[in-house]
């Protein structure tokens, strides 16, 4: 670090660098955020995500943001139906009034929010970080698309999947996970796609055949849904197939023929949407993923420990990477003298420190997350049934607490400030 008041850039606004910065700054640290997207609104954002009780929405609360998310996020989206290629119900979960283990909200609307309440400026839009370049010392210096460098005392990476950042600490790549995907979408579903609005429900309907095959649907806000017709392939899938990706009616074809033995009424899901299909596929890194601290740099989220989206942790998991990141910079070098108690092992100790247990909540839950997907896509006659949903969301709920009394315990230890207001006030342990 080459000077008392580190200057710390987040690459990468998506909901761990945003999160991240909003608790900085909570603390009263300077931040800068660089994303290569050209406005927070800029791109589609993807569908919806739920946040959990003991990861997403305690990373909110420390942002002052958790009664806003409460505010615009959808309980009922919780709701989950799992059927079989013929449409049969094979487990079913409605939630409880008043449940609020996992809420959902549209990504838009969470980026929206996180960004909207980060100081005026925090955010560079349209920098797409290229290359990063130890200076010594622990200092970099950050190189964008265009020419524009910045150096820093703290690079936290957080952008994602791709991470340019990565290299720097690991030579782990994303391996694809051998599913791919058509991203779907349906508009004002209730008046015009009632079909779809009915076998969907109130939140998530996920139906596989034993072949390896999945159509997994789920209700947004503004009456979308949003859907991910998913199989076993290469990512280059559609040459041996002669799909012309940039034609709808070309990819519609493949996918009848493909998912040919479902029932008609499944049938209907995948070619009534509106819009083109854009093709993807999951990947994740080697997990669990840990390198050896490298001074002046780390990596929260995705960057970190990009897993498969069953379990639905990544986000939850990114946010709360930016949260704990963000007190672990406090107690180190905070201006706030409560909250620099970790001011004697400096700011890479405690960075370190923050990677530990950033290890050790992220690495099961991405072993278990990429299973998970090899076990809902595998060939099989044995259907692969959700975990009970009631008991999950206890248990979000149980482990929501038990982090909050962890948290308290060390805070009785350390003397460190808790959660903060929406106006940015701290509010104390
Ligand atoms: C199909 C699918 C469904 C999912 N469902 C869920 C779910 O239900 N629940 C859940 O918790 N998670 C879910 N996930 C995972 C979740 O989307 C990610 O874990 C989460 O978005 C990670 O957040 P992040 O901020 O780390 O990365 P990202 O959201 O990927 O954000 C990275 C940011 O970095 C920026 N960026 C990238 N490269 C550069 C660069 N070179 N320079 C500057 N900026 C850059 C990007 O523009 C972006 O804004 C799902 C994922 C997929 C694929």
């Amino acid at each position: 670090m080459t000077n008392s008041t580190p200057r710390i850039c987040v690459v990468g606004g998506g909901p761990a660098g945003l999160t991240c910065a909003r608790v900085l700054q909570g603390h009263g640290i300077e931040v800068t955020v660089y994303d290569a997207d050209d406005a927070v609104d800029s791109r589609d954002p993807g569908g919806t995500l739920d946040l959990h009780a003991d990861s997403g929405q305690i990373a909110l609360a420390d942002a002052g943001l958790l009664d806003a998310f409460t505010a615009r996020a959808r309980p009922e989206g919780q709701a989950k139906t799992r059927r079989d290629h013929h449409g049969t119900v094979l487990a079913e979960f409605t939630p409880r009034p008043g449940d609020e283990a996992a809420p959902e909200i549209d990504r838009g609307r969470l980026r929206r929010l996180l960004f909207d309440h980060l100081r005026p400026g925090t955010v560079r839009w349209g920098h797409r970080l290229v290359r990063v370049t130890p200076l010594g010392r622990g200092a970099h210096r950050l190189e964008f698309a265009g020419g524009t460098t910045v150096e820093a005392d703290l690079v936290i990476g957080a952008d994602g999947a791709w991470s340019k950042v990565r290299p720097l600490v690991s030579a782990a790549v994303p391996q694809h996970l051998g599913v791919c995907f058509l991203d779907a979408r349906y508009d004002d579903v209730d008046s015009r796609h009632p079909d779809v609005a009915g076998i969907v429900g109130a939140g998530h309907m996920f139906a596989n055949d034993n072949d390896g095959r999945a159509v997994i649907l789920q209700r947004n806000g503004d009456g979308v849904v949003r859907g991910y017709l998913a199989f076993r392939a290469a990512p280059d899938w559609h040459v041996g197939a002669g799909v012309d990706l940039t034609d709808r009616e070309s990819i519609r074809a493949h996918l009848a023929r493909e998912f040919g033995h479902w029932s008609a009424a499944m049938r209907a899901l995948i070619v009534r949407n509106d819009g083109d299909y854009v093709p993807r596929s999951f990947s994740a890194l080697p997990a669990p993923l840990t390198w050896d601290h490298v001074p002046g740099i780390t990596l929260i989220g995705d960057a970190a420990h990009l897993m498969a989206p069953f379990g639905g942790h990544g986000a939850n998991l990114a946010m709360l990477d930016g949260a704990e990141l963000a007190h672990a910079v406090s107690r180190a070098v905070g201006p706030d003298p409560a909250a620099g108690p970790d001011a004697a092992i400096g700011l890479d100790a405690a960075v370190a420190r923050y990677e530990s247990d950033m290890f050790v909540r992220s690495g099961a839950l991405a072993v278990s997350a990429n299973e998970a997907l090899v076990r809902f896509f595998a060939t099989t006659d044995e259907p692969d049934l959700p975990p009970d949903q009631e008991q999950e969301h206890r248990d979000y709920l149980a482990r929501a607490q038990a982090y909050r009394q962890e948290r308290a315990r060390r805070a009785g230890e350390t003397g460190e400030t808790g959660e903060m207001g929406e106006t940015g006030e701290r509010t104390g342990a």
